[in-house]
């Protein structure tokens, strides 16, 4: 394995034809851990005036016709489309995930402008049936504001993609803090998308923009009155602190947090769909999804065929330079996560579980890099560690008996992202799907729960926080709502049949 990540961030910038930034925040890839370039943090007051030119810009974007904003978000595709291979390498060699992650990422930014473009045309209301003779009743959709967006390490473009291609079409601008461990992607987006901008001709400066830097930055985006929706991913710590500052300014909020995703295996599932499905999901991003698989439920009758081929495969899939074909697990994105992996193994061993895995690997090749061995661990049942979302590739694996049984233990969790069933048995797989069955914001038969597609609304329940973005109808969050009512008599009728003669 080799080590090139300095000097290949230097050339993915040259690629991209941007100018590598500098300052007193430092990148470094989990490749290798060395620095990978820097940016400058944000103070409060750069955070401010961020925010109020962006007002600026969206009290011109608001005026412009939707399809016309649709155009905008159109070249910007165009541009991604032009650079998804060194964009993607971008975001391999700042996360840390595998080369095909980081250009699927890319393609999911490319899907999320195609889907807004068609949506510029289709900013629907209703007409209401009204009570009243001569009236009509109707609801129109209007711009909302500034968007802010807070991003966490691992979906360091896509995240900010699902928001801004939707919020662009929506008439709002947009201001973006992303993670402090991947602030170059960041930058490279924004250029790109002034790029678009350029060709576009005539939308207002300032439509996009980016603040860098840690939790500070984040709260003064948080705490600004003229954010009007902040839009928050990240862990269900951060939704703790942003949700309620934001609620006391009466301001709008849209959180992804945490996951802690399960999967039950029937016994009359396809075992080898199975066990694909449940290796992509639970090794995939070296187990830092949101969606990743953490908790499998595999019935008493299949337990002994599926989980020894599941150990067999953890003992050999491939962990390494995640941009060397063949690898299938990169690093994890730092050492605090390593360390925190570590201490979920010992919690799951006290609890009663027998470990597989979780060993650091290369570690002779690198100081600053983390390499795992995936872990799997059987346990006696569901104990305090497995509802815990540890953001690290552990599986654990749980054996039952009765369906309900299995949906009651997988529904116990406090999370409530992502969710799927492996049967062939059409009762267990629509009862999963009803309304007594998973508790998830997604609930899928016979694939896994990660990977989701952007046509649909994506986001979870519980401590995941209630948000949906991309597909599906997750575009009314981006405006505000004005409900009209038109007199076109010449009588003046109160609804709910008051007489209020003067
Ligand atoms: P994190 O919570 O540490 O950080 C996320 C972002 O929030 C970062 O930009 C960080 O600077 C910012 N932040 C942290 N505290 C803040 C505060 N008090 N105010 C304002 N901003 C603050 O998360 P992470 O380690 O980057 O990402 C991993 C977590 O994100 C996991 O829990 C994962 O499940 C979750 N995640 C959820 C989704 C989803 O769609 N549900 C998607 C990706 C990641």
């Amino acid at each position: 394995m080799t080590f090139h990540s300095a000097a290949e961030a230097a050339s993915l910038f040259a690629r991209l034809r941007i100018d590598a930034p500098g300052g007193d925040l430092d990148s470094c890839s989990p490749i290798d851990g060395a620095r990978i370039g820097s940016v400058r943090t944000a103070s409060a007051a750069d955070v401010d005036a961020a925010v109020e030119r962006a007002h600026v810009a969206y009290l011109a974007w608001r005026s412009v016709p939707p399809p016309r904003r649709g155009e905008l978000v159109r070249l910007f595709g165009v541009v991604l489309r032009e650079e998804k291979e060194a964009l993607g390498h971008l975001v391999s060699l700042e996360t840390g995930k595998i080369l095909q992650e980081g250009l699927g990422e890319v393609q999911e930014m490319i899907d999320i402008c195609d889907f807004a473009v068609g949506l510029s045309r289709q900013l629907y209301g209703l007409t209401i049936a009204t009570e009243r003779p001569g009236h009509r009743m109707m609801e129109t959709w209007h711009p909302l504001g500034v968007v802010g967006v807070i991003s966490a390490f691992n979906f360091p473009v896509a995240v900010w993609a699902w928001n801004a291609c939707l919020a662009f079409v929506c008439g709002d601008a947009v201001v973006w803090k992303p993670s402090e461990k991947t602030p170059l992607t960041a930058v490279a987006v924004q250029a790109l998308f002034e790029r678009a901008v350029a060709r576009f001709g005539d939308a207002p400066a300032d439509l996009s923009q980016v603040v860098q830097g840690g939790r500070e930055s984040g709260v003064a985006l948080v705490d600004h009155a003229k954010v009007a929706l902040l839009s928050a991913t990240g862990s269900t710590r951060m939704g703790r602190e942003v949700a309620p500052r934001v609620a006391e300014r009466f301001g709008r909020t849209l959180l992804e947090l945490g996951g802690n995703n399960g999967m039950v295996v029937a016994p009359t599932a396809d075992l080898a769909l199975a066990e694909r499905a449940i290796t992509f999901a639970a090794v995939g991003t070296a187990g830092q999804r949101c969606t990743t698989l953490r908790r499998l439920f595999v019935h008493g009758d299949v337990y002994d065929r599926l989980v020894p081929r599941l150990r067999q495969i953890w003992a050999s899939v491939a962990v390494g330079n995640p941009l060397e074909e063949g690898t299938l697990v990169g690093p994890l994105i730092d050492r605090g996560s390593f360390e925190a992996m570590q201490a979920a193994l010992g919690r799951a061993r006290d609890e009663g579980g027998t470990v597989q895995g979780g060993e650091r690997l290369h570690a002779e090749l690198s100081d600053g890099a983390y390499y795992v061995r995936p872990a799997i661990v059987e346990m006696p049942g569901q104990t305090p560690v497995t509802l815990t979302e540890t953001f690290a590739p552990i599986l654990y694996v749980m054996r039952y008996a009765a369906l309900d049984e299995a949906i009651a233990a997988h529904n116990d969790a406090p999370q409530g992202l992502a969710s799927s069933i492996f049967t062939n048995d059409i009762r267990e797989a629509e009862t999963f799907l009803s309304a007594a069955g998973s508790d998830c914001g997604i609930v899928n038969v016979n694939i896994g729960p990660s990977g989701a597609e952007i046509g649909g609304a994506f986001g979870g329940e519980k401590e995941t926080g209630g948000g949906r973005e991309s597909g599906s109808d997750a575009w009314r969050t981006y405006m505000r709502r004005a409900t009209n009512t038109i007199n076109y008599s010449r009588d003046l009728p109160l609804a709910q049949g008051i007489n209020f003669n003067m």
